[in-house]
C-alpha cells in the first residue's frame, strides 16, 4: 500500500485530540469516522471540529462550501467493528493509559482490514508495547500531532522495534499530504524529539523554584523579550500538573535527575496548577500576567536554555533516535512558537558559548543531565 491507497480515515478517541486530529483529515479532503465510547462524547468531538471550522470560516480562511464538504464526509460512530471495517489508515488518541492502549489495539486488528496501518497518538508510551497487543505490529505506527492539532505542523512519525519502512512512508506520506510537518523519529525513545529536547528546561525551573532564587517572575523578565510566552508563564498557561508529571515520567525512564522539586511539588499539593486554577507562579484572574522586564535576573538568560536544548538534541542524535540535525531543527520549530531550531541556534551562537553555560549549570546543580555530550564538546554539527 502506498499514501495514495488510502481513502478512508477513521479517528478513535474524540477528545482535544481525537476531534483536532479529525479536523486536520477532513481538511484535507479525506473521509474520516470519528470513534468514542459514547454518543455524548462523539457529539463533543464533532461539535469541536465544526466549532474549529467556523472560526475560520469567519476568519476568511474557509469558504463555506469547503466547511459544507468537509462536514458531509464526518462520519460520527460508536460502534468499533462498524468504525474500522473499511478503513485504511487509523489513529488512536485514547487517554494514556498502557492497558487501555494495547486493548484498543487488540479491537483494532481484529475489526481493521488487514492492509489498514494502526497508529497511535501516544505521547509517551512504547509503539513497541502498544504493538505487541496486535499480529500486525509491522503496521503500527506512533503518530504523535500537538495540541491544538488543527494549528500546529509539527507529526512525529515514530518507528517501533517492527514497524515496516512501508508504514512509516505511508504515515509521513499522509502527515504531508495533509500539510502539517511530518519528522521521522527512527527510534521509539521517552518524548520522542520535541518533548525530550524541551524537558531539561522543565528539570532547571523545578530546581530554580528549589533554590528559592531568583523568583518566577525574575527569571521569565529575562527571557521575555525573546519569547512570546516565557518559561514559568509557558508551565502556568499549559498547567503545572502536566509538567510535573512529565518530570515524573522521565524521572522514571531516563534519569533521577529529572524528579520534581520539593518546591514544584508544592505547588500540586496546593492546587495552584496555572491559568486553569486561576493562580500558579501569577495571578491569572485577571487574565495575562504582566511581566516587568526591568526585574530581570541577571543569573540566567536566553543561552541557558539553548544550551540545554542544544545538548539534548545531541543525545538524541547520538542515541540514534533521530541521526539528522536538520530534521531535529524541523521538529523543534514546528513543535513550538520558536521560528529556529536548537542547532541552527547554535551555529549562530557559538558551541563554545553554550558549552559553558552548561557547565556552570552543571556546577551550580550538579546534575549530570546538564553536562555537555561529547557531540556538544565537539561543537561541529552543521545544519
Ligand atoms: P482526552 O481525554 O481529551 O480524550 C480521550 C478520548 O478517548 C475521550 O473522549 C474518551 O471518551 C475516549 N476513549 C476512551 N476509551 C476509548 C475507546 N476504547 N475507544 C474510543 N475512544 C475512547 O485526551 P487527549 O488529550 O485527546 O489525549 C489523547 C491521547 O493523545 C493521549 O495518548 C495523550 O497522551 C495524547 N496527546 C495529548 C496531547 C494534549 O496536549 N492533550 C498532545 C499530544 C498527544
Amino acid at each position: 500500500m502506498k499514501a495514495d491507497d488510502v481513502k478512508k480515515i477513521t479517528m478513535v478517541g474524540a477528545g482535544d485530540m481525537g476531534h483536532g486530529i479529525a479536523a486536520c483529515f477532513l481538511q484535507g479532503g479525506y473521509t474520516v469516522v470519528l470513534r468514542d465510547i459514547k454518543q455524548e462524547f462523539v457529539d463533543k468531538g464533532v461539535a469541536g471540529i465544526k466549532k474549529s471550522f467556523a472560526r475560520f470560516v469567519e476568519k476568511g480562511k474557509m469558504t463555506q462550501e469547503a466547511f459544507d464538504d468537509a462536514l458531509s464526509r464526518l462520519i460520527p460512530m460508536v460502534d468499533i467493528e462498524e468504525a474500522v471495517k473499511d478503513s485504511d489508515f487509523i489513529v488512536e488518541a485514547v487517554p494514556e493509559i498502557l492497558d487501555l492502549k494495547k486493548s484498543v489495539f487488540a479491537e483494532l486488528d481484529k475489526y481493521a482490514p488487514k492492509h489498514a496501518i494502526l497508529a497511535s497518538n501516544t505521547s509517551n508510551i512504547s509503539i513497541s508495547d502498544i504493538a505487541s497487543a496486535t499480529n500486525r505490529p509491522d503496521k503500527v505506527i506512533g503518530y504523535h500531532f500537538f495540541n491544538p492539532a488543527i494549528l500546529m505542523k509539527l507529526v512525529e512519525v515514530t518507528r517501533g522495534d517492527k514497524s515496516s519502512d512501508e508504514s512509516i512512508q505511508i504515515g509521513y506520506d499522509l502527515a504531508q499530504k495533509i500539510k502539517k510537518v511530518p519528522v521521522i523519529v527512527e527510534k521509539d525513545s521517552p518524548g520522542f524529539i520535541y518533548n525530550r529536547v524541551n524537558e531539561p528546561t522543565l528539570a532547571l525551573l523545578s530546581k530554580i523554584l528549589e533554590e528559592g532564587s531568583p523568583a518566577p517572575e525574575e527569571f521569565d523578565a529575562a527571557l521575555k523579550p525573546f519569547m512570546p510566552m516565557a518559561p514559568f508563564e509557558l508551565m502556568d498557561y499549559v498547567g503545572i500538573d502536566i509538567a510535573y508529571h512529565g518530570l515524573e515520567y522521565f524521572a522514571e525512564v531516563l534519569s533521577p535527575d529529572y524528579k520534581p522539586s520539593k518546591a514544584f511539588e508544592e505547588y500540586m499539593t496546593a492546587g495552584t496548577l496555572g491559568k486553569k486554577t486561576g493562580k500558579g507562579f501569577y495571578d491569572w484572574s485577571q487574565g495575562r500576567p504582566q511581566i516587568d522586564t526591568a526585574k530581570a535576573t541577571k543569573e540566567y538568560d536566553l543561552n541557558h536554555l539553548v544550551a540545554l536544548q542544544v545538548n539534548e538534541a545531541t543525545k538524541l542524535i547520538e542515541e540514534g533516535v533521530c541521526t539528522d540535525p536538520k530534521e531535529i531543527d524541523l521538529a523543534m520549530a514546528n513543535g513550538g512558537g520558536s521560528p529556529f531550531g536548537p542547532f541552527a541556534l547554535a551555529q549562530g551562537i557559538g558551541y563554545e558559548v553554550l558549552n559553558a553555560k552548561l557547565e556552570e549549570l552543571y556546577d551550580k546543580f550538579k546534575l549530570d543531565i546538564f553536562k555537555p555530550t561529547k557531540t556538544m564538546k565537539e561543537g561541529n554539527i552543521k545544519v
